[in-house]
């Protein structure tokens, strides 16, 4: 069975169905990329999975367990964890306390004055920072980070609690195309080594295609194809979608912004 199961979930707003009847799986140890244009219903769903926004209609089950109507703690303690950008009060943190501040609260300690957060899982937050390639730059602040080095500082809060499921809603916003790449062979790693699914969005389709396992593509609310990479590169609806009736445009050799297109 899939670690994942999303069937005929669904969410209006207004008059608009953002997600209208959607159904998917992901397995454990899985990269899939959730693409589509603008206003296609990417985060709608992502914000579903988390507990953000309650979906009108359909389930979701993560080992069987149904999610929809659980509040975001309660699912984030089930297992699924998502990206944050680090808080403007954090920032004033270094890089190893904040990762110390996100143990703490995975092990639901009360954070106390008395004790400070340096003291707490320094072993288990340095290896964490490891694993990121942040070990370095642990006693820095992490106001004083460059920007992708801030996203993998990041990354290892959400994998802090050990997510069976990692939501990432354009983790790469704001990155530069090598920093992308660089962001997306680090997570793909992290799946690997712990068995860990990911569902993730992301507007390049260089990088989509080099590290997604499998695909699925929002359009209007609906899922239009899902597949390889290899299968939804030269899928008519897809490419309709994104450039088009009757355009051979070929998106293998794009490198256009989905947002462009
Ligand atoms: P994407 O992330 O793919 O760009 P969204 O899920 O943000 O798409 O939005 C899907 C549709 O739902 C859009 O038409 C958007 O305007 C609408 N929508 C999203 N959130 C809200 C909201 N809180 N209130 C009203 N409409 C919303
Ligand atoms: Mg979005």
């Amino acid at each position: 069975m899939s670690l994942l199961q999303v069937r005929a979930l669904g969410k209006s707003f207004g008059g608009v169905k953002a997600v209208d009847g959607i159904d998917f799986d992901l397995q454990a140890g899985e990269l899939l990329a959730l693409i589509g244009p603008n206003g296609a219903g990417k985060s709608t769903t992502f914000n579903m999975l988390n507990g953000q926004i309650r979906a009108d209609r359909g389930s979701v089950k993560l080992d069987a367990t149904e999610l929809v109507g659980m509040r975001p703690r309660q699912i984030w303690r089930h297992g699924v964890g998502r990206t944050f950008q680090i808080a403007e009060t954090f920032s004033s943190l270094t890089v190893i306390e904040n990762i110390q501040m996100a143990l703490i609260s995975h092990r639901e300690k009360i954070f106390t004055f008395w004790k400070a957060a340096a003291s707490y899982d320094r072993a288990e937050a340095m290896h964490l920072l490891e694993q990121v390639g942040m070990a370095a730059q642990a006693d820095r602040p992490c106001a004083s980070l460059a920007y992708s080095d801030v996203k993998r500082v990041e990354l290892a809060i959400a994998i802090a609690n050990h997510p069976r499921l990692l939501l990432m809603d354009e983790p790469t916003a704001g990155m530069a195309p090598k920093e992308r790449n660089d962001l997306m062979a680090l997570t793909k790693r992290l799946v690997v080594e712990r068995n860990m699914a990911v569902l993730f969005t992301e507007h390049s389709m260089d990088v989509v295609f080099a590290y997604a396992d499998r695909m699925i593509v929002l359009a209007r609310g609906r899922l239009i194809a899902q597949g390889q990479p290899e299968e939804i590169r030269n899928h008519p609806l897809v490419q309709e979608v994104y450039f088009g009736t009757g355009k051979t445009f070929n998106l293998r050799k794009s490198t256009e912004s989905m947002h462009d297109a």
